[in-house]
């Protein structure tokens, strides 16, 4: 039989959906295109806008499928599923499964015995009150860059947030359950390792950690021999600890790289934000960071329009922007997700207000990112690629990959060889909107 994952969201998702492809593969069954598959799940996402109306515009799609063919049926795992649970079944006869971040685990044997017994369905929505560890089966070789979980949910509870309720609280995984799914990793051939949590400069700091802190962690990853490249995602600003900064400095294989969310340069919005810290101590972490990695690209996410930002708030936001000189950005609109504290908030900004702040944002971030992108030419950097890229021209083949910095450059270079999954040093040639040009270099 054989099966297809949608995925919406974060890299977490991505993660954990390829979990689900490999557990499913080793049960037996075989991924396929859309049109193909007889059981369908979706990871969903409930972080941005609309999330909810993406996952039942799917469910439309599918259930066209399901009239012609009542074996097939859907599974729903992710922030969505964990908000409407059971919901679901009500309203679409073709889903036959929803599960939760923790309920994922289980999925893999529920999809047999979905197969087996026709009239059931399944729900697994409870939070564990551990990380439940996931029976992994490895292929004999790995692409070269591999997400791993670190940690599961988020204590943090900012005030636009839904994460902490669709992901639970802060679960650390053990550290040596990572180190050995690392290790483990780069015997199979991965070069390139993010580690993946909500919040990982808390890692260890809930009530299953074990002694090892974040910082600790990044050496013990970073000293595995024959991994080459050591990026995480995502940090919170009043969590990153000196130790952290510091390893920009000292850990070889930690790419020069940092996503620090920023959300607002106002303190005011900071603090109706529930961030905990403010404009200043965060330009503080940038000034240490560029110390000890002169070179490190800084990119952030950020929200206009959170209620009560007023045009000096926002002003504020484009001044830090600036001063930062982030090499790229996130930015959103603020919109409300049910049960957070900003959604009882007064002075919602307009819908039109939010569009032109949007607008303006987004116009200064394109000039910093072509001011950056154009530093970098005349640079030599190592490029890990990812496969041949879109851009082909008059029967020259094209390379993609990305820099050390995660920026992705293009690289002209011979068909005959696959450079998938090669570090080769390039030098790039040309700065482009969104990516850079990059002619290899020998040895
Ligand atoms: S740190 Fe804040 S924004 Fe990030 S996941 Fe936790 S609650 Fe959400």
């Amino acid at each position: 039989m054989k099966f297809h994952v949608f995925t919406f969201g974060c890299q977490m998702n991505v993660c954990d959906s390829d979990w689900l492809c490999r557990s499913l593969t080793a049960l037996g069954f075989e991924q396929g295109k859309e049109e193909e598959a007889d059981i369908f799940l979706i990871n969903t996402c409930s972080v941005r806008e609309k999330p909810e109306q993406k996952v039942y515009s799917l469910l439309g799609r599918l259930q066209s499928y399901w009239n012609k063919n009542k074996d097939i049926f859907v599974g729903v795992g992710g922030c969505v599923a964990q908000q409407i649970g059971k919901k679901f079944f009500q309203r679409f006869p073709h889903v036959r499964l929803v599960f939760g971040t923790d309920g994922i685990v289980m999925v893999p044997q529920a999809i047999s015995r979905l197969i087996r017994e026709p009239d059931l369905r399944l729900s697994f929505l409870d939070f564990e009150d551990y990380y439940p560890e996931r029976e992994n089966h490895w292929p004999e070789k790995m692409p070269a860059q591999a997400y791993v979980n670190i940690m599961q949910g988020c204590d943090n509870f900012c005030a636009y947030c839904i994460v902490p309720y669709t992901r639970g609280r802060q679960k650390s995984r053990s550290s040596k359950a990572i180190l050995d799914e690392c290790r483990t990793l780069v015997s199979l051939g991965v070069k390139e390792i993010t580690l993946l949590g909500q919040n990982v400069n808390s890692y260890g700091l809930d009530r299953f950690g074990d002694g090892v802190s974040f910082a600790e962690l990044l050496c013990q990853v970073a000293a595995i021999d024959g991994l080459k490249r050591l990026r995480f995602t995502t940090s919170h600003p009043k969590d990153i600890a000196d130790e952290v900064i510091k390893a920009f400095g000292d850990l070889p294989c930690l790419c020069p790289q940092l996503h620090l969310p920023l959300q607002s340069g106002s303190n005011r919005i900071l603090k109706l934000m529930g961030r905990k810290y403010t404009r200043e101590e965060y330009l503080e972490i940038v000034d240490s960071l560029r110390k000890v990695c002169p070179d490190i690209a800084l990119t952030t996410d950020l929200i206009v329009g959170f209620p009560g930002e007023t045009e000096e708030d926002f002003k504020q936001t484009l001044e830090m922007v600036e001063q930062v000189g982030f090499e790229n950005s996130f930015s959103f609109k603020y919109s409300d997700r049910p049960g957070v504290r900003a959604e009882k908030m007064h002075h919602k900004v307009l819908e039109e207000v939010k569009v032109r702040r949007l607008a303006i944002l987004q116009e200064l971030q394109e000039k910093l990112t072509q001011k950056s992108y154009s530093q970098r030419v005349g640079k030599v950097d190592e490029v890990l690629v990812e496969g041949p890229s879109k851009k082909q021209d008059k029967g020259m083949k094209f390379w993609r990959g990305r820099d050390s910095g995660g920026r992705v450059v293009n690289i002209p270079g011979s068909s005959d060889q696959d450079l998938t999954g090669e570090l080769i040093r390039v030098k790039i040639v040309q700065a482009k909107k969104h990516s850079l040009l990059g002619e290899m270099l020998e040895g």
